[in-house]
Formats: C-alpha cells, structure tokens, sequence
C-alpha cells in the first residue's frame, strides 16, 4: 500500500490530486514530500470570490506542513496557479488545505489546536518539533472558525466576571452563558470599564439581550449601569462568590492590621499563619487546623470577631423565602455596624446599598447554580497564569476561548487526533 491511498482516505479533494511522494534526509531531517497537482482539465479557483477562471500563470512552489507520520515530518508540494478571475481580475487560486499565507496546512493547524487544549502550548510544539508561533496560530485559527460558526440562539443565563492580568495591574470582563443546557465562554473585553460591558451587549446584539433572564455579576458600578440599561428585563443577581469574595478581603484586611498592632506591642504571635484558618470555610479544615482554629476563637480579637461575623453570614443563602432572608440580612448589617470593626461595616453598608439585588438570589433560586461562575474563574485564572507568552490582550483572549470556549469544529472526514 502506498501513502498515497492513505492520504486520498483521509484527506481528497476534488480538484486535486497526490502526485509523487518521497523519502528525504535522515535522522530529525527526515521529510516524506508528496507532490500536488491540479486534476487535469480543472479550472482554478479565485481565492477572492470563489469563481472559476481560466489559469493565468504558475507562482513559485509553496511548502506546506501536513501531519506528521510515525514521528516523519510530511509536506505537500504545490505550485499556486493564478486564476483570471472575470469579476477581481488577477487573484491566486484558492488553496483548500491551506491556511491563509501560513506555511501549515488546514489539517495540521486543526491537530496541534486539538493537542493545545490538551498539552501547554510549550509541550505541544515541543512534541511535534514546531515552533510556539505555529501552535499560537493554530490555536488562533481554531478560535476564529469557532466564535464564526458558533450558535448564540438560546442564551438565556450569563455570568460576569473579571480576572486581574499581568500580575494585576489590568483587568478582563469574562462573559460566560450558565444555563443549564450550555455553560461556556461568550465574551472577552480588555479591562472592565462601562465601555467594556457596552461593547459585550453590542456584540451579542439588542435581540438577544432582550432575551436574557438571569445575568450574575459583582457590585462593580459600571457593570450595575450597564446591564439595567441594556438587560432591564432580566433578573440582575449579585452572585454569592462575589459576595463572599468581599468578605474574604475585608476579613484579610483587619488580620493584617491587627497582627501588626500586636507585633507593635510586644503582644505573642498568636495570629500569624491563620491566613487560610480564617479564609476557609470551616468544613474544609484539617484536623488539625480545627484544633488551633478552636484555640484562636478564644480570644477576643477583632479577627475573630470579623471571622465570625462572616461565617454566620452563610446562613443567608441557606433561606427560602426573600422574607427571612430580608430579616435575617438586616440584623446582621445592624450587627455589624455595631462591631466597630472597619472592613466589615465596609461590608455591611455595600450590601444595604444593594439589598433588591442580593435578595434577587432568591428569586433565581434553582435556576442558577452558584458554582458555575466560580469554576470559570478558577479556569479563567489558572490558563492565564499557566500560559506563557501572552503579553497581549490578543494572546490571553485566544487562550481562554481555546480552553473555555466550548467553540464548535468543523466536521472532518477523518480525525487526526
Ligand atoms: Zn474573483
């Protein structure tokens, strides 16, 4: 059998057929060559327009990287004909396999996206002796196929979220969809401005925006403003890892000034290293640490005080009825407005000034899981930190389409990997 057969099983086109293939070089140089010819008496095709026309001339051979065989690299051969296309005059042919000017074939672009999602991109060009850049722009034109051809009917849930950037001096706005029959990536937007949400709206357009019921975000102002604007008729709900993400910052804030103020005074070290202690929920603790959480509880600090002021805050998402938990939110803000504890007053006055949204919860029980956003972001953060290189915002954007995405392919006759 020859390489030949293979190739016209898993890759034919119509009008073009494999030409002579050959065995070069030795050791890593190793190459298999396979010529490509135009079938005879087809017309090329103009790669502006898609019409046929009479061959005008011949440009030089062009090499194009296909997928490797048994560790061999492989490359079609094919001299680019000119068409004289009747309505853009002087075009090159269109080339099926090809990936624009890239010197990858469609194919090979395809397999080293697919080992991109499963590999760093580092490991998938080093595996298949390519270079960052080709893998890059493999994953990029994987990207670009997906968000064209993929269907934005039935969006009814999003979840915005934001995720610091190189190494927290910028921000990103991340859109994800959290319905139940689809959770995915939708949008990426560099910072998080009002004019960043605006252009998200803009870009899934006024129909689908109508059509959205439930939207998750934090209390960032510009995104509160935006979405009552463009979103009015959807259920707007401050989600609980936002909430609780404020918690967790207002509760580091008093740990680190008191442990200062104690060190000042001479007092023992008794708060260092109970960052995670306080920061965890408690069903997650150790042992151990249980044991020296129940020993600091004894103490009167006002860590403590903070800590316990935001574990019996938990109880609020556990309520039914928007009553009681109206009830119980008001007591606790009275609470801790009493607390004479900064960070967590902080606390408390945000969450008034937004009560219709937080008991919004309520309202949206059942139909949104809280974790979804969550998740997203913990992926979010983990393929921006993993991922090398991505000094741009166009860098980063591929990156988390690529692995959060959920972007469609094309259909192929034969899966590569
Ligand atoms: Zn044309």
């Amino acid at each position: 059998m020859q390489i030949k057969t293979i190739l016209n099983r898993v890759q034919k086109f119509k009008s073009f057929v494999y030409g002579k293939v050959r065995l070069l070089g030795c050791r890593e140089n190793t190459r298999i060559e396979v010529d490509v010819v135009p079938r005879s008496n087809s017309r090329p095709r103009c790669s502006k327009c898609g019409r046929s026309g009479p061959c005008y001339d011949h440009l030089p051979m062009r090499r194009f990287e296909f997928v490797p065989l048994w560790g061999v690299k492989v490359f079609l051969l094919y001299a680019p004909r000119r068409v004289d296309c009747p309505k853009c005059g002087v075009k090159v042919e269109e080339i099926p396999w090809a990936l624009g000017k890239r010197p990858l074939t469609k194919a090979y672009g395809w397999f080293l996206s697919g080992w991109a999602k499963r590999l760093s991109w580092k490991e998938t060009a080093g595996v298949f002796r390519t270079s960052w850049e080709s893998v890059f722009r493999s994953v990029e034109m994987a990207v670009e196929w997906g968000r064209k051809n993929q269907n934005l009917d039935d969006v009814h849930s999003i979840g915005i979220d934001e995720i610091a950037w190189k190494k927290g001096h910028k921000y990103l706005t991340l859109v994800y969809q959290i319905d139940e029959h689809c959770k995915r990536l939708l949008w990426i937007g560099n910072e998080r401005k009002t004019k960043t949400l605006l252009s998200f709206f803009h870009w899934l357009g006024g129909e689908r925006s109508g059509e959205l019921q439930y939207i998750c975000s934090d209390m960032w102002k510009p995104y509160l403003k935006v979405i009552a604007k463009k979103a009015g008729q959807a259920i707007h709900i401050l989600d609980r890892f936002h909430i609780m993400a404020h918690f967790s910052k207002a509760l580091d804030e008093v740990r680190a000034g008191e442990v200062k103020e104690l060190k000042a005074n001479g007092y023992e070290p008794i708060l260092t290293k109970t960052r995670w202690l306080l920061l965890k929920r408690p069903e997650n603790l150790t042992e151990g640490q249980e044991v020296t959480l129940a020993e600091l509880l004894q103490y009167n600090l006002r860590s403590v005080r903070a800590y316990l002021l935001k574990e019996d805050f938990q109880q609020f998402w556990s309520y039914v009825s928007p009553y009681w938990a109206e009830r119980f939110l008001e007591q606790w803000c009275k609470r801790t407005m009493l607390s004479k504890i900064k960070p967590m007053k902080r606390v408390a006055q945000m969450l008034r000034n937004h009560k219709p949204l937080l008991l919004n919860w309520f309202r949206a029980k059942g139909q949104l899981s809280s974790g979804v956003v969550e998740g997203f972001n913990t992926k979010a953060k983990l393929t921006t930190r993993k991922a090398f290189g991505f000094r741009t915002f166009h860098g980063a954007e591929i990156a988390l389409y690529h692995t959060l995405g959920n972007l469609p392919e094309p259909d192929f006759t034969h899966k590569f990997c």
